[in-house]
């Protein structure tokens, strides 16, 4: 994936100033519900708003279907007792959801949206079953960014570390639709998702323009959004949308601009999403008056091998210990992001190293193929990479000191990791490695009407998926994204279709 700069110019985007409807001549299209965006929010949104009795348009940049949502490797975050959380055997509730998001999702998270993503979490997973997405009902056991294979379950946000695990009895909720076969690279997890979502729109009906790129609202003499305005191989076209229009057109990840301004903590980093991701939509919502949210938040994965950092000790370049680091790795990436400057190291012995090559499996390639320093003698380690004399040698004495009890009073590391570390050690470079996407966006409802800046939903516009503010206030889980997108989409599909209806 190809790093963003730190340009500060005026972005990729084309123009967002809306037009009036004096200003677009005869339209060139309509529909009740104009979907701007094919991927897992807008999927989401055409197949209810069609199943709701609409006449549904979607219009995507893109030759195909998918978006990010097809390139993912699937996660879907998901509990409160689904069928597939009882099948491998796990007990979960509602409650204890919404619990952990509330903990996890960050101060100032959307109070309404957590609620209900965790009251209404069941039926969400049975829509997706309905839809022909596949899940196998095994569990996997280990740390990892994804299982080696295609189990259906994993925990994909440290609910079952410090400090969730003890606020909060700890279920899996990462739920992976089931891949046709993993190890080729192909099918993963989001296409295997998004295929069933696509074949369900269409069957009902949900008619889809191509390469068709999404430019700006349409303004109505009354203040509704009426409808877009777009760029069909390089020739401008309107399309009215009768009842509402639905942006689903994701992050703003490949405008570097509004990265800069926004969320500078991922300037120049390799962006986890699609370059449609260029924040056209935010900005065409914004020039008719939407108010944003949690613009700062982001998803922050550090690339390095969750077996390995478990069974290890990750530290800063002051030798400092950085977190727990037996918890979801995207909260290790962020710690390190946010805290660190992104530098950080992960010191590991033999053991550790042969124990999470064997655990990776054919995932191994994750783990930085060697140390990029090995010795006896954390001096040494320290003059090669850097830390200042004296604080590695510290940081590992005090974690070996209580390591020998099997306990880390420091991070509260769980047990199950903690093993002193003995030479020879191994000294892995992860300084810079941390990749990821904004989190923040338009400020909508639980249906998805877009609000203004005085909190009044702006007529005829709807949105979701990562153009919009979720769940996230900053914190994050895997599977989050296409959660919210494919749950929140629903809603905002379904209001769309009862927009200015009778
Ligand atoms: C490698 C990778 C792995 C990931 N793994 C996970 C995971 O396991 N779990 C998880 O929850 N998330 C994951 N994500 C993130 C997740 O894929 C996205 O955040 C999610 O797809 C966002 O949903 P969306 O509907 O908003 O955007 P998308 O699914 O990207 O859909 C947006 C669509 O809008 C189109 N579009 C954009 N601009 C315009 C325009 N101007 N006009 C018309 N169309 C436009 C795009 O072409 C695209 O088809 C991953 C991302 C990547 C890249």
């Amino acid at each position: 994936m190809p790093g963003r700069g730190a340009d500060q110019g005026p972005g990729r985007g084309r123009p967002a100033r809306p037009r009036r409807r004096a200003e677009v001549g005869p339209w060139d299209g309509e529909a009740d519900v104009v979907v701007v965006g094919y991927g897992v929010a807008g999927a989401s949104a055409a197949a209810e708003a069609a199943a709701h009795g609409a006449d549904v348009l979607v219009l995507e940049h893109t030759g195909g279907w998918g978006g990010a949502a097809a390139m993912a490797g699937g996660f879907i975050y998901l509990g409160g007792g689904t069928a597939l959380q009882r099948a491998c055997g796990f007990t979960d509730t509602p409650e204890a959801m919404h619990a952990y998001l509330s903990a996890a999702m960050g101060a100032g998270a959307d109070a309404d949206k957590l609620a209900l993503y965790a009251e209404r979490s069941v039926e969400h997973f049975d829509w997706l079953v309905d839809c022909g997405v596949p899940f196998r009902a095994a569990f996997f056991d280990r740390p990892g960014w994804e299982p080696d294979a295609d189990q259906g379950l994993m925990y994909s946000g440290g609910e079952n570390a410090h400090p969730f695990a003890e606020l909060v009895p700890p279920a899996p909720r990462g739920h992976l639709p089931r891949m046709a076969d993993k190890r080729t690279g192909e099918r993963g997890g989001g296409w295997m998702l998004m295929r069933p979502l696509v074949a369900t729109a269409e069957a009902r009906g949900v008619r889809v323009r191509y390469d068709t790129r999404f430019e700006a609202l349409v303004v109505e003499p009354d203040g509704r959004v009426g409808g877009v305005v777009a760029r069909h191989y390089g020739a401008e076209i309107a399309v009215r949308a009768r009842r509402a229009v639905v942006l689903a057109t994701g992050s703003f990840a490949y405008d570097p601009a509004m990265v800069a301004r926004h969320v500078p903590l991922l300037v120049g980093r390799p962006g986890a999403a699609v370059e449609q991701h260029d924040g056209q939509g935010l900005r065409a919502a914004q020039a008719v008056g939407a108010d944003v949210a949690h613009l700062h938040a982001c998803e922050a994965a550090l690339l390095a091998d969750p077996g390995l950092m478990a069974r290890g000790i990750v530290v800063d370049a002051l030798g400092r210990r950085v977190i727990n680091e037996d918890t979801y790795p995207g909260r290790i990436g962020h710690a390190l992001l946010s805290h660190h400057g992104s530098q950080g190291f992960v010191l590991a012995d033999e053991e550790a190293v042969d124990a999470a090559r064997a655990d990776a499996g054919p995932l191994a390639f994750l783990i930085p193929p060697r140390p990029t320093w090995v010795g006896d003698d954390v001096d040494q380690l320290e003059r090669e990479s850097g830390i200042p004399c004296g604080a590695l040698a510290a940081t590992l004495a005090l974690y070996n000191r209580h390591a020998e009890r099997g306990e880390d009073p420091v991070h509260h590391k769980a047990a199950r990791w903690v093993r002193p570390l003995r030479a020879p050690w191994g000294l892995f470079d992860v300084r810079g490695h941390t990749a990821g996407f904004p989190l923040g966006g338009l400020r909508t409802d639980v249906d998805g009407a877009v609000l203004d800046v005085d909190s009044a939903p702006i007529p005829g516009l709807r949105a979701a998926g990562r153009v919009a503010a979720g769940l996230s206030a900053g914190g994050y889980a895997s599977g989050i994204s296409l959660g919210e997108g494919g749950f929140f989409g629903r809603r905002a599909g379904r209001a769309a279709a009862r927009d200015g209806a009778g």
